[in-house]
């Protein structure tokens, strides 16, 4: 049996929370640049230029790359060999959140549903908590923009529509949501398990490499014909009209009950702002 120290999982979200928040990750970067070379839209190539120019200026300087610093999301993947000692898990994971908003300067965006009274150090995170084999412990950070998560849906579809049904359905949903979700846009879907399964495993979809394809043959069909579908749409760089709406749309299936038919689309923005620390 391993010990770890939760002060460990403190530094090790408030160091992710902050540098999520500063560097956009190598695949997005190289995600924009062929979206660069391949948008025919005048107007278009210049949206994804200053895209790129504000990413490199964030990383130069050291400051995010929007205003929205997001709702910290952290998933655990939690070694069945390890004993954490020195505190509470959840106590660690929202104090590296607080002293990440803290030393990151990373603008305060959680408040009570009702009053709007921010909480003033964007807790509380967003935790997912999974035990998996071995002794570490696995640290990912995604902070998640409230205008892409705004445009993300759940629905519960009639089995009989089948897959035509629910392309149509994502590609719909990518459609209404237009500039607000600040394309280009990143695809997590959700099919099957429970309403709350299906969400979660469309966010899990969109920590995939941008551009990995799924490994069932089936399914990664499913995504090139929902990418091609979603960019012929012509929402475009930022909504002004374009060939590039998405940079990619990641599927992820499982069984589902016999009377149901989950669906979820989970959108993010083009700030794909996430990092991960194994300790
Ligand atoms: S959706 Fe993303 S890019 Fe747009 S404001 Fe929110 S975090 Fe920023």
């Amino acid at each position: 049996m391993r010990e770890i120290d939760v002060s460990e999982i403190v530094n090790a979200v408030k160091d992710l929370f902050i540098d999520a928040n500063v560097n956009l990750g190598a695949d997005v970067m190289a995600a924009l640049h062929q979206a660069l070379e391949r948008e025919e839209s005048a107007i278009g190539k210049e949206v994804l230029k200053e895209l790129l120019e504000n990413a490199r200026i964030a990383k130069e300087e050291g400051m995010p790359i929007c205003q929205d610093t997001g709702l910290a999301v952290v998933f655990i993947e939690l070694g069945q060999d390890v004993h954490l000692k020195g505190g509470d898990l959840v106590e660690a994971i929202n104090e590296g959140v607080r002293q990440g908003s803290r030393d990151g300067y990373l603008r305060p965006s959680v408040c009570h549903c009702f009053s709007r009274q921010n909480t003033g150090d964007n807790t509380l995170a967003v935790i997912h908590l999974e035990m998996v084999p071995g002794d570490h412990v696995r640290v990912i950070v995604f902070p998640k923009g409230g205008g892409s998560e705004n445009m993300s849906r759940v629905v519960m579809l009639t089995p009989a529509v089948g897959l035509k049904g629910v392309k149509e359905y994502i590609v719909q949903r990518v459609k209404e949501s237009g500039a607000n979700p600040c394309p280009p846009v990143i695809v997590g879907v959700g099919i099957g398990g429970t309403f709350d399964q299906a969400a979660l495993i469309a966010k899990k979809a969109l920590l995939r490499p941008i551009g990995s394809k799924n490994p069932d043959s089936e399914i990664a069909a499913i995504e090139e014909d929902l990418l091609d579908s979603i960019n012929n749409l012509g929402i475009g760089p930022q909504g002004y009209g374009g060939r590039v709406t998405a940079l990619a749309v990641h599927v992820d299936m499982i069984p589902c009950h016999i009377a149901s038919l989950p669906v979820a689309v989970n959108i993010q923005c083009h700030a794909h702002r996430h990092n991960e620390r194994v300790i």
